[in-house]
C-alpha cells in the first residue's frame, strides 16, 4: 500500500470513526446525562404541581413522546421522562396550567439540518487533511511508516590469497584442493560476503564491525557461526532473508559440484530454505591474481523483507 492509499484509507476509518460516534451522540444525548432523574410520571407530576420546573421539551416520536428538561429545584439537574402518546393531551393541560413553557420537537434523529450542521467540522477537517497531505507530496515529503516498510538490498565482497597447506573452505563446506585461504578465521570468501551482504541490508554495519580480526576468539573459527549471529541481528530488527544471489570467482578447483552442500550448509546457518540461496561459479580467464590462483573472491547481494 502506498503512502497515498495508506492515508486515504486512514482518513476513510478516522471519518467514519467519526460520523458514528457523532451520530450516536445525536440520538442518544440525553441519556448519558449524569445529572439526570428519570422519574415516574406521578413524580413528575408532583414536581410540576410544586412548581419546580419552567420549562419542557417534548420530542415526538410515532407511538411515545420524550419529555426532557432541567428543574428550577434543585438547581441544574436533569430530568427526563417517556410517555405514552395518549397520555399527552391532559399532560398538556397540566403543564399550561402551571405556566410551564412546553417546546416540541420532532425526534433528532431525523433532524438532518443538525446532523449536517455537527458534521460540517468534521467535512471541513477531512479536507483540510487532504490538502495538507497533497501539499506535503509535492513538496517531496515522505511517509516515515512507508520507508520503514519493504524491500532492503545488501551488497557483499571479499578476497582471499591463497596459500598451499591451509584447508579450502566454501560456503562452509570444505572442498579437497591443495591451497586454502589465508585468514583470520576460516577465511571462507563466500560466508564473509554473504554476511556483509546481510548486515549491509539491515544497515547493520559490516562484519569487521562484529568479529574484528584482532579478536582471538574468532581465529580459526568457522564462519558460518558469523552468519548465525548475522541472523539474530536481523531478527532482532525484524527483517527476513527473502533472496541471496551469489558469485564465487576463483580459477580452481571447480565449485559447481559443491554447490548442493554449500548450500545446505548456508540455509542451515541462516534458517532459512536452500532455495532462497543461489550460487554462480567464475573464473577469471587467467587474468591478475585470482587468474593466477593466488586468490579466491566472492560477491553477494542478499534481499531483506520488513515482517
Ligand atoms: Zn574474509
Amino acid at each position: 500500500m502506498n503512502s497515498s492509499s495508506f492515508a486515504k484509507t486512514l482518513l476513510f476509518w478516522i471519518s467514519f470513526l467519526f460520523v458514528g460516534v457523532l451520530l450516536w451522540r445525536l440520538v442518544s444525548a440525553n441519556h448519558i446525562q449524569t445529572n439526570e432523574d428519570q422519574p415516574s410520571y406521578s413524580e413528575f407530576m408532583a414536581k410540576v404541581e410544586a412548581g419546580d420546573l419552567k420549562e419542557v421539551t417534548m420530542y415526538l416520536s410515532p407511538n411515545s413522546y420524550d419529555l426532557q428538561g432541567e428543574y428550577v429545584r434543585p438547581a441544574n439537574r436533569g430530568f427526563h421522562l417517556t410517555i405514552p402518546k395518549e397520555a399527552a393531551p391532559a399532560l398538556m393541560e397540566q403543564l399550561r396550567k402551571k405556566g410551564v413553557l412546553v417546546r416540541v420537537k420532532e425526534i433528532r434523529s431525523s433532524d438532518w439540518t443538525l446532523i449536517l450542521l455537527n458534521a460540517a467540522p468534521l467535512i471541513l477537517l477531512v479536507g483540510f487533511c487532504l490538502f495538507l497531505m497533497r501539499r506535503m507530496q509535492s513538496s517531496g515529503w515522505r511517509n516515515p511508516w512507508r520507508q520503514s516498510l519493504g524491500v532492503r538490498t545488501g551488497i557483499g565482497y571479499d578476497l582471499h590469497r591463497l596459500a598451499e597447506g591451509r584447508k579450502l573452505i566454501v560456503g562452509g563446506i570444505e572442498l579437497p584442493f591443495d591451497k586454502g585461504p589465508v585468514g583470520h578465521s576460516d577465511g571462507d570468501v563466500l560466508a564473509h560476503a554473504l554476511c556483509d551482504a546481510l548486515l549491509g541490508a539491515a544497515g547493520l554495519g559490516d562484519i569487521g564491525t562484529h568479529f574484528p580480526d584482532t579478536d582471538p576468539k574468532w581465529k580459526g573459527a568457522n564462519s558460518l557461526l558469523f552468519l548465525e549471529h548475522a541472523k539474530k541481528l536481523l531478527d532482532e530488527k525484524h527483517f527476513a532473508i527473502e533472496h541471496v544471489d551469489a558469485v564465487v570467482i576463483t580459477e580452481k578447483p571447480k565449485l559447481g559440484p559443491h554447490f548442493p552442500k554449500m548450500r545446505e550448509a548456508l540455509a542451515k546457518a541462516l534458517g532459512i530454505p536452500a532455495d532462497k540461496i543461489h550460487l554462480k561459479a567464475k573464473t577469471n580467464e587467467g587474468v591478475d591474481a585470482i587468474g593466477r590462483g593466488e586468490a579466491i573472491a566472492a560477491h553477494v547481494v542478499a534481499t531483506l523483507v520488513s515482517r
